[in-house]
């Protein structure tokens, strides 16, 4: 069976699950649209109640949800808890603001009569979603489209099957109906077909470049929209500037939340030459400090990976970058314990054509860079071909803002830790992807902005300068 929960802290095989049926997945897509039609004639605000009910369920259930998600990738326990609560957050903002976000605009223009943009529904949507974030990252794409009437289904990714269930079931039982969130254990030629599947009218995938590539290619085969959050090698700049107290509190973080493991992760740290020693130093401090453990137990502080293979990919990784002229200034040694631990590891010294310059690392490697100027931090934080997202810590936050103005990605944080929150745009460019998930941009990725002009009857003497056919004589 493709789908199970094992455990990478103990290595148990917690649950297997069986395949999805092409019937199920026949079902899945014709109550998806029964339900779209039926949501047709629904008021938003209906599902509004319906959404906020969600968010109480998820507070209800959050210690379930929490341990189970735990359990199944290894992420710390307040971690999880974190990111239950994210998710009652998210629906609750949608729930509040997603009416009046898809009310019509009026435009003006010159054409007789009033016209106006409505925001509509389109159909079912497949959600591809990865592990990394179990719960998260299908309600950043649930919360908004529920309120837009599409209704969706689910394929999670295969080592997180646990926490998918339990998320469609929390939603369920709060009382969205059927078809709301189907979750299915899909494999991926279902996948391609459900994309093709006249119900399916997007697509939205959270992954890696290789799924993202394969997913949107299928999309693209049957012109079905797509929003596609890649990986990224976020930079992290460190001007001379900055208060390096500071730096140093949010550094760490940046780097090792979730094991390392985050799209979004500071992956490379590009720090100014006259702070660069300091900086190594005490982000090495740091790294040194976290204990790895049982990650239900709330004095461990680095959890393990997800997953064996996981660990082994990622230790490939830094072998080949160690090959390739990095030098080790911590890190990568074994942690004696059973589950999939990797040790905080930093690297220096990586020239441009060392393969930890250009490929993602997934895990709690961080690298760090000495440059001499600004032009040189803004040009090696933009020789990636990755635009995901990115950090700048300066000492006056203007000038920090003009530096981050200058960097290729979709969101970059100054003298703060990276938020993600319903509110905020969340997205990349270049090989990150396109689109954007959450806030106002997230609630329009699939919708329908259709365009109504309502008159009492033509006016033949307002053409609108001659752009429609004259009087045959
Ligand atoms: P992945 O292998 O692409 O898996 C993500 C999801 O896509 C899983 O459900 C996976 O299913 C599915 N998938 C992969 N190939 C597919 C195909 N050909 N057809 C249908 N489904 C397919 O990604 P990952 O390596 O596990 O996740 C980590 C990556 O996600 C990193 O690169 C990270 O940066 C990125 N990420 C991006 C964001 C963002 O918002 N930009 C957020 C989090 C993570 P299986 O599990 O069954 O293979």
């Amino acid at each position: 069976m493709a789908y199970q929960t094992i455990n990478p802290y103990t290595n148990e095989v917690v649950k297997e699950y069986p395949d999805a049926t092409d019937q199920q997945l026949e079902e899945a897509l014709q109550t998806g649209k029964d339900l779209y039609e039926e949501f047709k004639t629904q008021a938003v605000k209906e599902r509004g109640k319906i959404l906020h009910n969600v968010a109480a369920k998820i507070r209800e259930k959050s210690d379930e949800l929490a341990r189970t998600c735990t359990i199944e990738m290894g992420k710390l326990l307040t971690e999880a808890q974190g990111e239950v609560e994210l998710c009652a957050v998210i629906a609750d903002w949608f729930a509040d603001h997603g009416e009046e976000m898809l009310k019509p605009e009026e435009i003006e223009t010159i054409a007789h009569g009033k016209a106006e943009i409505q925001h509509h529904a389109t159909g079912v949507l497949m959600m591809v979603e990865p592990w990394n974030f179990p719960y998260y990252q299908i309600m950043r794409v649930f919360a908004p489209n529920f309120m837009v009437g599409n209704p969706m289904i689910l394929k999670h990714a295969s080592n997180t099957p646990s926490s998918a269930q339990m998320m469609a079931n929390v939603i369920s039982e709060a009382g969205a109906p059927k078809g709301s969130l189907t979750n299915l254990f899909l494999s991926y030629d279902q996948v391609t077909e459900a994309i093709g599947d006249s119900r399916v009218q997007g697509v939205a995938l959270t992954g890696s470049e290789r799924g993202g590539e394969s997913v949107a290619s299928a999309a693209g085969k049957n012109l079905k929209k797509t929003t596609m959050e890649l990986g990224g090698m976020d930079p992290f700049l460190v001007l001379d500037d900055a208060n390096m107290d500071d730096v140093i509190d949010i550094a760490w973080r940046s780097r090792l939340y979730n094991a390392g493991q985050e799209c979004t992760s500071s992956k490379r740290f590009i720090v100014m030459e006259d702070v660069y020693d300091e900086f190594v130093e005490r982000l090495k401090e740091n790294f040194s400090k976290v204990k790895p453990g049982d990650p239900l137990d709330p004095k461990t502080t680095l959890a393990p990976m997800n997953s064996k293979k996981a660990k082994e990919d990622l230790q490939d990784q830094v072998d080949e970058a160690v090959q390739a002229g990095a030098k080790v200034v911590y890190g990568n040694e074994p942690i004696d314990l059973p589950g999939q631990f990797f040790m905080p590891t930093i690297l220096t010294d990586i020239d441009r054509d060392n393969p930890a310059h250009t490929t993602e690392m997934f895990g709690p490697v961080g690298v760090v860079y000495k440059v001499a100027t600004e032009k040189e931090a803004i040009e090696l934080a933009n020789d990636s071909s990755y635009g995901l997202g990115g950090v700048v810590f300066a000492g006056d936050s203007d000038h920090g803002a003009e530096v981050a103005a200058q960097i290729e990605t979709g969101m970059v944080f100054v003298n703060s830790f990276r938020y993600s929150l319903p509110e905020l745009p969340f997205g990349g460019v270049k090989r990150s992807g396109y689109g954007r998930e959450m806030s106002r941009l997230g609630q329009m990725a699939f919708v329908n902005e259709k365009l109504i002009l309502k008159a009492d009857k033509p006016d033949m003497n307002n053409l609108a300068g001659g752009l429609v056919a004259t009087d045959p004589e």
